[in-house]
């Protein structure tokens, strides 16, 4: 007996498709005109931070490491937008590791890559099977694991020529990680936006350090990325940034805007208040003699100043920036990396002179691995 064929959106079969509702309409319009918000803004922040910290220059060719997960498909669109608009010529290349973690679709991202017309490289190297080997069975894989994979995306970075290593770290990773040392290890410290690796031998830079991961996850389902899961080793999310994953989010459930303050804290340090010596010169600290209206307080209790603002909000998007009276004004670089007319806005001083619509490329990259078959 054979079926009768059913229609795609569950219809009875025969049936004509229903017009969309009015309110259906609107939902979808509605819906993606949020979708462009998001990512003006999410752009606006990227450009911010690239800027902020001088992560790309002229020439340079960036090895943007993609997993599969919603923060580095993220990564990605973001440079692929600043490239387009950027005040100054500089290269892609989308890097992949197989690792081979079992059940690693391994067809999605070359796919994806080659849908988008992005230069692309997918290096293959079963740290899997090492990790399983010298790491007993119940233990954490994660250090060995990362430190292979690290290894061997310098070593790609080398291989392609590339000048910067972009990572797709986030606000929510860098101050989870600054929350992780102070409890456990007992240091201020968080995750650079730019640093030298350890072999000395490459820049690494995280664009997306001002974006909160809900902006991403949001990202992710408007643009509905092909995700790759990223549980596929069997191990477990650190326990430890677990829990501190939870204490923010719950901070932030009780106290609306403490994650964005303690964030606006970490780029806002003042050495002669804390108690590290190395920082500041205490030992040879003597009067000055002169008042100064913003000098210290010694005897009285320390007011608390009102919250400040954090980076990149403005009312140009749309958001509440009801708390941004006391918010220092952003300035993008000399070379600002984001064109649209709300940037320029709220970002001064403006750029130099009118930006060329395509910035003029180095060289072409053919950097793709011959696939099977090709
Ligand atoms: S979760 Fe799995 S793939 Fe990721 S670092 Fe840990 S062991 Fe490696």
């Amino acid at each position: 007996m054979t079926s009768a064929p059913t229609r795609p959106d569950g219809g009875a079969p025969g049936q004509a498709e229903a017009a969309p509702s009015g309110a259906e309409l609107r939902r979808e319009r509605r819906s993606a005109f949020e979708g462009r918000k998001l990512e003006k803004r999410l752009v606006r922040l990227t450009g911010q931070a690239v800027s902020d910290y001088g992560m790309i220059g002229p020439g340079d060719r960036v090895m943007v490491c993609l997993s599969g997960g919603k923060d580095s498909y993220a990564l990605l669109d973001m440079l692929r937008v600043l490239r387009a608009r950027a005040p100054l010529p500089f290269e892609l290349v989308a890097v992949n590791l197989d690792q081979k973690q079992p059940g690693f679709p391994e067809h999605v991202l070359p796919d994806y890559l080659r849908e988008q017309g992005v230069p692309f490289h997918i290096e293959t190297q079963d740290t899997h099977s090492i990790v399983r080997r010298l790491i007993p069975e119940g233990k954490t894989t994660c250090s060995l694991c990362s430190r292979l994979r690290r290894g061997v995306l310098y070593r790609v970075a080398g291989e392609l020529g590339a000048t910067k290593i972009a990572l797709g770290h986030h606000r929510d990773d860098i101050l989870g990680t600054f929350f992780l040392n102070l409890f456990y290890g007992g240091r201020i410290k968080a995750m650079p936006p730019k640093l030298v690796s350890d072999d000395g031998r490459n820049v690494v830079i995280r664009p997306l350090a001002y974006i909160p991961e809900d902006d991403l996850a949001r990202y992710a389902q408007v643009k509905r990325f092909p995700i790759i899961p990223c549980n596929l080793c069997g191990s477990q999310e650190n326990l430890k940034r677990k829990q501190i994953k939870q204490m923010i989010a719950e901070w932030e459930r009780r106290f609306p805007g403490r994650t964005e303050n303690s964030f606006h804290a970490l780029a806002h340090v003042t050495p002669s208040h804390l108690l590290d010596r190395s920082l500041f010169d205490f030992p040879g600290l003597r009067p000055s003699g002169i008042p100064t209206d913003d000098g210290d307080i010694a005897f009285d209790e320390e007011p608390v100043p009102d919250a400040p603002s954090p980076p990149g909000r403005s009312c140009a998007d749309g958001r509440d920036d009801s708390d941004a009276r006391s918010r220092p004004q952003l300035v993008a670089g000399p070379q600002s990396w984001d064109s649209s007319p709300a940037v320029a806005a709220t970002t001064a001083p403006a750029r130099p002179g009118p930006l060329p619509a395509e910035p003029p490329r180095i060289a072409p990259v053919s950097v793709r691995s011959p696939q099977p078959g090709e």
